[in-house]
């Protein structure tokens, strides 16, 4: 692999050393990458990396987004997606609502939603066979390590049997939700009520056991530290050394909405070096998504010369983050997708939930796995 230069920043010529010597990256790189001065200089290491993977390409996938309720038993507080049942902007969609959503051309179901007091887990599991019969060519990403433990606790049952059930049900894959920070210190001070690192660890590493692979998320721009970034993808790096069960991995900048946690959102350019840092420390996963939803189309776009090879999807809606405030649109036609990726050089690849590619025209490629 060659960078291109010139580099700026000594740091990022060392790592650019590294790179072409073809060693690994180390904590040290990472916080570098987060610290540079030289946008640019990032920009063209992390470039080289996705390039050398995944050459021009970059991915998107016609999906809907299906958040069935918004009525969650915990109180995180970064989140103003959720509301406590009889709250006024308390909902519950029936499984009519859900099916409508699904009966239209696309490839992935994104299924998340709030951990609701009274639903059982069987109603969960009637959901995806439901979603499977009203489109059988979509495939479902479906629940996060969060709401897969609140099923085995609602159930009664282990994480495992709880995984078994959720794929004869129709599940697929899991996104990367709930995550957060793998961190202590953002554990108690956010989220003290959910499951913290370790837990999330386990629960994939038990979907990547049995085969389901999974997506991986970091929730950045709130009070965490770059130091606690980099420690959160040097995690994410390790199991996936063990189990290689992780198919992309998302930072998700943090929406301020009605919260109160920090002055102003995350800026472009801190995202942009977030996701090239992803890249560069994540080399041992086959794709690094750029998601347009919170980071805003325009700098999704950019992102792409910034190590991402992924703009997700065209969404349709999406709750969670636009009930946080999110300005962007709620989705994206497939020709503005197209548009957004031929405009920064790259070639579009309609891809499924496993980034197999939809046999179109512009789906002729070849990338690392
Ligand atoms: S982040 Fe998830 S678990 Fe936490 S309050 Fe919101 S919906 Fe509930």
């Amino acid at each position: 692999m060659s960078v291109l230069r010139p580099l700026n920043d000594p740091a990022l010529e060392r790592i650019a050393a590294k790179l072409e010597a073809g060693e690994r990256l180390d904590r040290d790189d990472g916080l570098a990458v987060l610290a540079s001065p030289d946008l640019i200089g990032v920009g063209r290491l992390a470039n080289a990396v996705k390039e050398a993977r995944s050459g021009p390409y970059a991915f998107f996938v016609l999906n809907r987004q299906i958040n069935p309720t918004n009525v969650c038993v915990i109180s995180c507080k970064f989140c103003d997606f959720a509301a406590k049942a009889g709250d006024d902007d308390a909902y519950e969609m029936t499984m009519d609502e859900i099916l409508e959503k699904v009966r239209e051309p696309i490839h992935e179901v994104h299924l998340v939603g709030g951990l609701h007091p009274t639903w059982p887990f069987e109603y969960y599991e009637e959901m995806l066979r439901a979603i499977r019969r009203a489109n059988p060519a979509a495939q479902i990403k479906a629940f996060t390590a969060v709401e897969i433990e609140f099923f085995s606790k609602i159930a009664k049952i282990s994480v495992d049997e709880v995984l078994d059930r959720l794929v004869a049900a129709g599940l697929d894959t899991m996104p990367g939700g709930g995550a957060e920070v793998f961190s202590d210190r953002i554990h108690d001070a956010l989220y003290r009520e959910k499951m913290g690192a370790e837990k999330w660890l386990e629960i994939h590493r038990a979907a990547h056991a049995k085969g389901i692979r999974t997506n991986a998320t970091l929730l950045y721009g709130h009070i965490e530290t770059h130091e606690e970034r980099v420690d959160h993808l040097m995690l994410l790096r390790d199991l996936q050394d063990d189990t290689g069960g992780f198919i992309s991995f998302i930072p998700l900048e943090f929406q301020l909405g009605y919260t109160n946690l920090v002055a102003r959102q995350a800026s472009a350019v801190d995202g942009l070096r977030t996701i090239a840092a992803s890249r560069l420390l994540l080399d041992n996963f086959p794709h690094i998504k750029a998601y347009w939803v919170m980071m805003t189309p325009k700098v999704a776009q950019i992102a792409q010369r910034f190590g991402a090879d992924d703009l997700d999807g065209t969404v349709v809606e999406e709750k969670i983050y636009h009930d946080a405030g999110a300005t962007t649109s709620q989705g994206l036609r497939r020709e503005e997708l197209l548009r957004l990726i031929r405009e920064a050089g790259r070639d579009p690849v309609e891809r499924d939930t496993l980034y197999r590619p939809i046999q179109r025209e512009e789906a002729t490629f070849t990338v690392l796995a």
